[in-house]
């Protein structure tokens, strides 16, 4: 068993952000991401622009330079990755954590590599891992992904897109103007609102203009290899298929944060319970930080807003 004052779960901007935190009051700390560091960014669709302007991703004021005022994936992985090479940021990649359990005074952490004896946790694992499933037949088919990577493998394809918030609609946009015929399914009446403001005419007008197909007020109820079939106010129709992209969103593991011992609000949004103010869960010693907090809302919290919790988070270990 390793000892450490502090484990950070997850190497996210987030917990990158807490690891330098950690090594500014010289904190013995150790980084455990189960997959590649920042994952989920590496994860994004190749093309993707960020919302944010680059300043606002910054984390403990390391100048973020992009070429664009909206940097994009890989000037953001770019950044990432120099402040924490150029920190030597104590982060073991490739490490999951399974389990955390309260053994008196300290925490014991296991992972698929080790188990450490530690004061402090903070989880800052993100929502990115678990897509929101549509729960319909011939969703386990090959054909039907949950995350968009780029839009070659769609050109001449007929290919269906459900969602229309910002990753539905910049997938969507992107597999049209590659040559493939694209269809939107929307359960709502309209293109998102948060969809960004420089994008959102742009599909506006391609819906308008019959380009890309949108059905509103609708669902997918069936997917088979050959084709789709769609719930619409009109009645259910099928018609062919061969990809259905459904980014319908993303939700926290919430099991691994009941199971170490965090209670959940029993309404839709299941809210861990934290302290705004100090980060600590009703686990003491036990902390959150970033896109996790926020249960099933995964809009309210971003890197822009949540970048100051790991000086929360600092300040409250150093008054204990
Ligand atoms: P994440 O970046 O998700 O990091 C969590 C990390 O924890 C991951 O690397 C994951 O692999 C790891 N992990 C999970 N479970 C475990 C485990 N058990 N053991 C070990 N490691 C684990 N925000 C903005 O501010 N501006 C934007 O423009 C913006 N654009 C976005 C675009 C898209 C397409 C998406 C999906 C999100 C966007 N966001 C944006 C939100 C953004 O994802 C988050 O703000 C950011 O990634 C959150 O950082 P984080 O460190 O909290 O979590």
């Amino acid at each position: 068993t390793t000892s450490y004052k502090v484990l950070i779960i997850g190497a996210g901007p987030i917990g990158i952000a807490c690891a330098l935190e950690c090594k500014k009051n010289n904190w013995d700390y150790v980084v455990l991401e189960k997959g590649a560091l920042t994952n989920s960014l590496f994860n994004y669709p190749k093309n993707m622009t960020f919302f944010s302007t680059s300043e606002k991703l910054e984390i403990d004021d390391i100048p973020f330079i992009s070429n664009n005022p909206k940097p994009n994936r890989d000037e953001a992985l770019e950044y990432y990755r120099r402040v924490a090479t150029s920190n030597t940021l104590n982060i073991h990649l490739y490490e999951e954590v399974k389990s955390i359990k309260k053994r008196g005074e300290y925490f014991e952490v296991s992972s698929s590599k080790a188990t450490y004896q530690v004061d402090k946790v903070v989880i800052a694992s993100g929502f990115y891992d678990i897509p929101q499933l549509l729960k319909v037949p011939g969703e386990s088919l090959e054909k039907v992904t949950h995350y968009y990577n780029e839009a070659h493998p769609y050109a001449m394809q007929d290919v269906v897109v459900v969602g229309a918030s910002n990753s539905s609609v910049d997938a969507a946009l992107e597999i049209w103007r590659k040559g493939g015929k694209v269809t939107m399914v929307i359960r709502g009446s309209e293109i998102g609102e948060r969809v960004k403001y420089w994008v959102r005419p742009d599909i506006i007008n391609r819906i308008k203009e019959g380009s890309i197909t949108a059905y509103y007020h609708s669902e997918v109820v069936n997917i088979t290899a050959k084709d789709v079939t769609i719930r619409t106010p009109k009645g259910e129709i099928s018609f062919s298929n061969d990809f259905v992209v459904a980014l319908t969103g993303y939700r926290p593991n919430f099991k691994f944060l009941t199971d170490a011992g965090i209670n959940l609000s029993d309404d839709k949004a299941q809210l861990p319970e934290y302290d705004p103010e100090t980060m600590e869960t009703n686990v003491l010693g036990l902390y959150l930080a970033g896109v996790i907090c926020g249960g099933t809302e995964t809009h309210k919290w971003f890197i822009e807003n949540s970048r100051i919790h790991a000086q929360l988070i600092a300040d409250h270990i150093k008054k204990k």
